[in-house]
């Protein structure tokens, strides 16, 4: 059997629902790296099937409550210094005043983010806790969604390697919560590679956090960050772990395919940016691979293509803001709401706004939280249009 002969069998067997292994992944990748069309028409048509025209996003405000971190990744622009100027330890007043913009401005996603638990490294940290009435920033994120939720706004935290039990107090307010896998090899956290000096990205560690969300029956967005330096096999094996825990638990809502985008005041600022074609092929890889998951890229990293992805797989645009930048790739604008939407028109696709938890995965949150959801929600499950316009 010659390969192609192999490749569309494997992709006919992804459209006929059958299963593929490992190995027919890697073949797929092969052939595709020379012709991807057959690859891209079939994550189109497992896109089209499962997601039907639809294109969702969440409108949101980006609190970025504390961005000191005791870790450090050789990408990361959004971790600081005490002293630098892009300092943020965000006050509860500022926390309030932020959270009162965002209700006026309809946002319906309160996003709290922080660095890895900076208390652990800096005094400066555990300071402005204190002086919050806090001892730690679980304890602070906990304040902050219900602040959130008293208002009308669904939070989602995205905190690093929470344990169980601070899991456990924060799935009360947040309809769901967030943590990258980044990628599951090893390899990456070695010597000279971007997880080195990483702990809490040691990939065990992440999908302990992962198994602990199943357990909880949190609605988990998780994903990838692809094009800083790792091997396609290491992408399929990230995508494989992901569909592994979902299968186990069935929590994963959604999966982020983030590519990697140099920053200037950090050690990877010479690395490449994620060849477009590349992380085509990764997108389409992932449709295959879970072909009824939520795929989502972030539009301000592709702000010239992003629309293309449309037809490679995607069916989400993660969290727009016209609030707040995205702090974690501040030179990266989001794209204005309506633009999105009219590039999605052109590509046959209709913009909804979604919550923070897609509908499928309601039955997971607490009554009181669908309740407060209920007030703003469309017959499917989205947010009134009447609300977010
Ligand atoms: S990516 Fe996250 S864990 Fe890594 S340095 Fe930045 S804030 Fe810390």
């Amino acid at each position: 059997m010659n390969n192609l002969v192999l490749n569309s069998e494997s992709l006919n067997y992804v459209l006929e629902n059958k299963t593929i292994d490992r190995q027919d992944i890697i073949d797929i990748y092969q052939k595709s790296i020379i012709q991807p069309n057959e690859l891209f028409y079939t994550a189109q048509n497992l896109r089209k099937k499962y997601k039907k025209n639809t294109v969702t996003f969440s409108k949101k405000a980006f609190f970025n409550i504390v961005n000191l971190c005791k870790d450090t990744c050789s990408y990361c622009t959004y971790k600081s210094e005490p002293g630098e100027s892009k300092i943020s330890l965000m006050s509860k007043k500022q926390i309030s005043e932020l959270l009162q913009l965002a209700k006026k401005y309809r946002c319906v996603e309160a996003l709290f983010v922080t660095g890895e638990r900076p208390e652990q490294k800096y005094q400066e940290a555990s300071e402005w806790l204190k002086e919050n009435g806090f001892n730690s920033t679980s304890e602070y994120l906990v304040h902050a969604s219900e602040q959130a939720l008293e208002l009308g706004l669904f939070p989602h935290t995205n905190a690093g390697n929470l344990s169980y039990e601070e899991m456990k107090e924060l799935k009360k307010t947040n309809v769901s919560m967030g943590i990258m896998l980044e990628n599951i090899s090893e390899r990456l956290t070695k010597k000279g590679m971007p997880h080195y000096l990483a702990a809490s990205k040691k990939p065990k560690t992440r999908i302990q956090v992962l198994e602990n969300s199943g357990k909880l029956g949190i609605p988990m967005t998780t994903g990838i960050l692809v094009g800083i330096g790792e091997t396609m096999e290491e992408i399929i094996d990230s995508i494989l772990a992901i569909k592994a825990l979902h299968q186990k638990y069935g929590n994963i809502q959604e999966v982020i395919l983030q590519n990697f985008q140099p920053k200037p005041d950090t050690v990877m600022k010479n690395s490449p940016s994620a060849d477009e074609k590349y992380f085509k092929i990764v997108v389409a890889l992932t449709r295959i691979i879970m072909p009824q998951m939520n795929i989502q890229i972030p539009p301000n990293l592709s702000p010239k293509s992003y629309h293309s992805f449309l037809s490679v797989g995607i069916n989400d645009w993660g969290g727009i803001s016209s609030l707040t930048p995205d702090f974690v790739n501040p030179e990266f604008i989001w794209p204005e709401i309506n633009k999105v939407e009219e590039n999605s028109k052109k590509s046959g696709f209709e913009l909804k706004c979604r919550f923070p938890v897609y509908p499928e995965f309601f039955s997971f949150i607490s009554k009181e939280l669908r309740d407060k959801i209920a007030v703003i929600k469309d017959k499917e499950g989205l947010v009134k249009e009447n609300y977010w316009k």
